[in-house]
């Protein structure tokens, strides 16, 4: 294929999740493909490293794999991963909640002993969730494949055209509307245990929603069906594991990866992709590019081409919330004030769908949240290869922070810049967490902070540390992803396909775009 056009077949602009899979797809059908990393290593997103202390290895960023899992692209490439290291480390308690008051609920991986601890909390509410969960196996074909393939298309055309059939025209716009929901109505409505309710409302800041999010109802179902098959796996080693084992799938299928190389240009003729050109000058000629990059990256510096539809559109395109990063290492393992958690992959510490919205609307206005949700993971119970035996790493996620500080909610940390709430903020974080287990300040043996300006530094597709990649409202979502003219990351340049977070199926290590991309070019 397009031997004439010079070495490589396609050049993958980024190595995150989507570009690894795009890439490997691509490697093992024959092409010859190139991967090209601006940071010195590779994996976006997948980064393991000893942040705290020699010898705990934390995942900086991502850490579960659920998505991947679940996916297409972990359907295709598991197989070949796990032949060059890649492992999933599982919990049967994917994920639970603790409230202020010190109650919590854990889900199992046991639908049956969910069901009943559900009821015994409140009649009903186990069979609610059974129904919930129920509903999205029963709707699994269509409704996966709307939210993992390429929407515009004829395999799309045709499920609608069979829902229609199935449903009715009424049938299926009834299906679409309650598929709108907010998670705020469905929780409130649906359920009365303030637990089950507390269980589910953080997981739609994971989707970059909030409770009163539109459609956000229909993501919290999938994650509630999702976490219950499947789990919260992790990558066994780290999350940078996995990054290493698609290099090898790569590299061992004749691609080549090179890092510390920053794409600055997409060169073009005639409306059609000739090649890349890089910082240093060196132009790369290949027939087809995959461009793993923000919106703003691709139309206002790779391409010189005059687009004026795209160019307006990243005007108007909308960078989520920002993300903070905590990571602690310990003395031993943490002993919960609550019985049940020691074993559970990630906590959230919330009491509510009120709570989860009060600082996921705080950050959004750009104010510290005064009580930030607070997602704790315990990678060591999983894999213990993690930390020296005995002791405990933990991963904090705190999807509220604001991309630019205006204020404080608590009116106590008075700096506008990162560099000076960090730490601040983070002491905020840790005397939350450290409300819920034993002697946490003796056990405590180092922290590690990153603030989403931190994030944004160490992969700049994080713009404003924003984990996703661009606002996930459904006005940027689906087939509106990134912008409401866009076509399966196809557009003005042939040759060009966008991939990557800002672009459908969205955020998150399932690697669809990646994936999606492959396929149309042959994979
Ligand atoms: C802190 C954090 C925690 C998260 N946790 C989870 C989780 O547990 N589970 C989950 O499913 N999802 C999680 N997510 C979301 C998920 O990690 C991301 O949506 C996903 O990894 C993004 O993948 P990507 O393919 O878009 O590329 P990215 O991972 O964003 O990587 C893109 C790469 O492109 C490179 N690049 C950019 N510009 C250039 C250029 N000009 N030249 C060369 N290279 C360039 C960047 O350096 C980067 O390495 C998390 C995200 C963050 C930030």
């Amino acid at each position: 294929m397009a031997a004439d056009l010079g070495k490589f077949d396609h050049v993958i602009i980024g190595s995150g999740i989507n570009g690894l899979v795009a890439a490997s797809m691509l490697a093992l059908k024959g092409a010859r493909v190139l991967v090209l990393e601006r940071e010195d290593r590779i994996g976006g997103c997948l980064l393991t490293e000893e942040v705290t202390l020699l010898g705990f290895r934390h995942d900086v960023m991502a850490a579960t794999f659920v998505l991947f899992m679940t996916s297409s692209a972990g359907a295709a490439l598991g197989p070949h991963l796990a032949r060059h290291g890649f492992e999933y480390c599982h919990s049967p308690h994917p994920t639970a909640v603790l409230r202020p008051d010190g109650t919590a609920l854990v889900l199992t991986m046991d639908a049956a002993k969910n069901v009943r601890s559900f009821n015994a909390l409140s009649a009903g509410d186990g069979d609610q969730h059974a129904r919930d969960v129920g509903g999205i196996a029963a709707d699994a074909p269509f409704l996966f494949a709307l939210l993992g393939g390429n929407l515009w298309s004829w395999a799309t055309a045709k499920l609608l055209f069979g829902q229609v059939r199935k449903r009715g025209l009424r049938g299926l716009a009834a299906w679409m509307g309650s598929a709108l929901t907010p998670a705020r109505g469905w929780l409130q409505s649906n359920y009365q245990s303030p637990l089950v309710q507390a269980l589910w409302a953080p997981w739609v800041l994971h989707c970059g929603l909030t409770p009163e999010s539109t459609y956000s109802a229909q993501m919290g179902k999938v994650i509630a069906f999702a976490l219950e098959a499947a789990g919260a796996p992790i990558s066994k080693g780290g999350a940078g594991q996995a990054a290493l084992a698609f290099r090898r799938l790569i590299e061992a299928h004749g691609g080549v990866i090179r890092t510390g190389t920053d794409v600055e240009k997409i060169t073009t003729h005639d409306g059609r992709v000739t090649g890349v050109r890089l910082a240093g000058g060196e132009a790369i000629a290949c027939a087809s590019v995959l461009a793993s990059v923000a919106p703003d990256q691709l139309y206002g510096r790779f391409l010189d081409v005059n687009l004026p539809e795209e160019q307006a559109a990243v005007r108007q395109f909308r960078h989520g919330r920002g993300n903070f990063q905590l990571h602690y290492a310990l003395d031993r393992h943490p002993e919960w004030l609550t019985a049940g958690l020691d074993d559970v992959a990630l906590i959230h510490l919330a009491d509510g769908v009120d709570s989860v919205s009060k600082s996921a609307n705080e950050a959004e206005r750009g104010m510290l949240p005064a009580t930030p949700t607070i997602c704790v993971g315990q990678p060591h119970r999983l894999d213990p290869s993690r930390c020296p035996e005995g002791k405990a790493i933990l991963w904090l996620q705190i999807p509220d922070a604001p991309r630019v500080i205006k204020g404080d909610a608590s009116g106590e940390i008075a700096t506008q810049d990162w560099e000076g709430a960090r730490e601040a903020f983070a002491d905020r974080i840790e005397v939350i967490l450290s409300r819920h287990i034993k002697d946490f300040d003796k056990i405590k043996l180092a922290r590690k902070a990153y603030s989403p300006a931190d994030l944004e530094r160490m992969n700049c597709n994080l713009v404003g540390g924003d984990p996703y990649g661009g606002a996930c409202s459904i006005d940027q979502f689906f087939i509106w992803r990134p912008f409401a003219h866009s076509t399966n990351g196809t557009g003005p340049v042939r040759g060009l396909i966008h991939i990557g977070a800002s672009t459908h199926p969205g955020p998150g290590l399932g690697g669809g775009s990646g994936f999606n991309a492959a396929k149309r070019l042959g994979a």
